[in-house]
């Protein structure tokens, strides 16, 4: 018998996500039960913000918080400013964080925020305003206990640092452990940056490890030359790895014989533009290189591919058009469903982002766990209990994965519903209730 409430079914890109959900159920062997709570965020509040702009007039900005389980621990996920958030999506976010945490196992449930707001827009003040002003009126929806923001889309350690001001003004006292992702001076971790690529990194060590590559032999394309594809190529250029293709929003460059990146990052930051270049010390020289397109990146011959940007880059349209038999998904969502399907019956081998990009969040634990300590740990032992967890949980879902003949991202989705469903079940289910008769 269902249990569903019709009047609240999941709509929308929420509904997709739940999609994923209930095919990875079967796997994990998820009880009726669980998978109805998991498909109803547990709370959420919308707010209207207030904002005196700088040239006096006021404006009222929307914004959302929600918290999709927290059986495992406090919820915890990004805020986004962007003119397309909405609440469908925030619940999606929120939800995906709740298989994050739980595919990595640390102390965590799921949630997510969101304000509609295109940022660029807005002067630094008028920010700062929106940011506080955004706190003040979910200051007691959140907290260290209950539910901890961290940056997203658009959003960023200066932004961590506001909130996490405005937050100890409430309390009376400073509570740097209510937020992540903040800047050192104020209580961030050290290697917080890098822990996105990091972490995706790790779980390509892994896969070096199981497949016996050797990295000069395997050719990379990077699509999203930003925070994290920026770093997840660095590393890999480190190893041997050849780095052909890499892109931005405004397109991509391709060379055969493969890039030197940390050339690539210098100019990219010097000068926000992406371009072949070679630089010994200061002085850099052009290289020749190929002009493509994004759409050419993604469909490049290359051993691995690994989508770093946006979602949705990988749809039914373009799937068959991919040739790397290995993805690893640094973005979130990169691939719909539909192009999913297609790649997998081809036999591409993808790491799923809730397991390649979850170096992020672990990281966001880590910073955690030192404001509650109030004990700041060395830039080697954030990256030494990085790589723990990440390999330990690639090879669980890997281990999954094989012996169960599902794709990874079934073996993933199961191997955190599992973590998830013993927490629930802990907390006293149905059977829980008959057994006593
Ligand atoms: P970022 O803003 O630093 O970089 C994004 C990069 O993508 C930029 O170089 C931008 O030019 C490029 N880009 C934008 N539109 C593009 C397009 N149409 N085609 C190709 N490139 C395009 O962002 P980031 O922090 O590196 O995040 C990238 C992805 O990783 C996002 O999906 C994000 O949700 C995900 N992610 C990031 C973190 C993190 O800690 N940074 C954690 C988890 C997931």
């Amino acid at each position: 018998m269902s249990t569903a409430s019709p009047a609240i079914e999941p709509t929308g890109v929420f509904a997709d996500a739940i999609k994923r959900l209930e095919h990875a159920a079967r796997l994990a062997e998820l009880d009726d039960e669980t998978l109805e709570r998991l498909r109803h965020p547990k709370a959420l509040i919308e707010v209207s913000i207030p904002v005196r702009m700088d040239d006096g007039s006021l404006r009222v900005f929307h914004g959302y918080r929600v918290r999709h389980d927290d059986t495992r621990g406090p919820g915890k996920g990004g805020i986004r400013y962007h003119p397309d958030v909405s609440l469908d999506e925030v619940k999606a976010l929120a939800f995906w964080m709740t298989c994050k945490c739980a595919v990595v196992g640390i102390p965590f449930g799921g949630a997510k925020g969101g304000i509609i707001v295109n940022p660029k827009e807005l002067s630094h003040l008028e920010l700062e305003r929106l940011s506080r002003g955004f706190i003040r009126l979910i200051g007691d929806f959140i907290g260290p206990e209950t539910d901890i923001p961290a940056p997203d889309v658009y959003t960023n350690a200066m932004i961590m640092g506001w909130m996490m001001d405005e937050y100890s003004k409430m309390q009376g006292q400073r509570t740097p452990a209510v937020i992540t992702g903040k800047p050192i001076p104020l209580g961030g971790s050290l290697g917080r940056d890098d822990a996105t690529g990091r972490g995706a990194y790790y779980c390509i060590k892994e896969l070096e490890r199981h497949l016996s590559w050797k990295p000069s032999e395997i050719t990379v394309a990077v699509q999203g030359f930003g925070n994290a594809g920026q770093h997840v190529a660095s590393l890999l250029h480190g190893d041997g790895y050849r780095i052909v293709a890499v892109s931005d929003s405004r397109g991509g460059s391709y060379r055969k014989e493969g890039f030197d990146i940390p050339s690539l990052i210098k100019i990219k930051n010097e000068t926000r533009a992406l371009k072949a270049v070679y630089c010994d010390g200061s002085v850099c020289e052009a290289v020749e290189a190929e002009t493509i397109t994004n759409e050419q990146l993604l469909e490049l011959d290359v051993d691995l591919l690994i989508p770093a940007a946006l979602e949705n880059q990988i749809t039914e349209t373009n799937a068959g058009d991919i040739k790397a038999p290995f993805i690893v998904e640094v973005a979130n969502g990169p691939i719909t469903s539909q192009g999913d399907e297609i790649l997998t019956e081809r036999g591409a081998l993808i790491v799923p982002d809730i397991l390649a990009n979850a170096g992020g969040v672990t990281v966001s634990y880590f910073e955690w766990v030192q404001n509650k300590q109030g004990y700041y740990w060395t830039i080697e032992e954030v990256h030494e209990r990085l790589l723990v967890i990440m390999a330990r949980e690639f090879n669980a879902v890997y281990d999954l994965m094989k012996a169960k003949n599902v794709d990874m991202r079934t073996a993933a989705y199961a191997h955190a519903l599992k973590r998830i469903a013993a927490a629930i079940e802990a907390q006293g289910t149905q059977r829980y209730f008959s057994n006593g008769e």
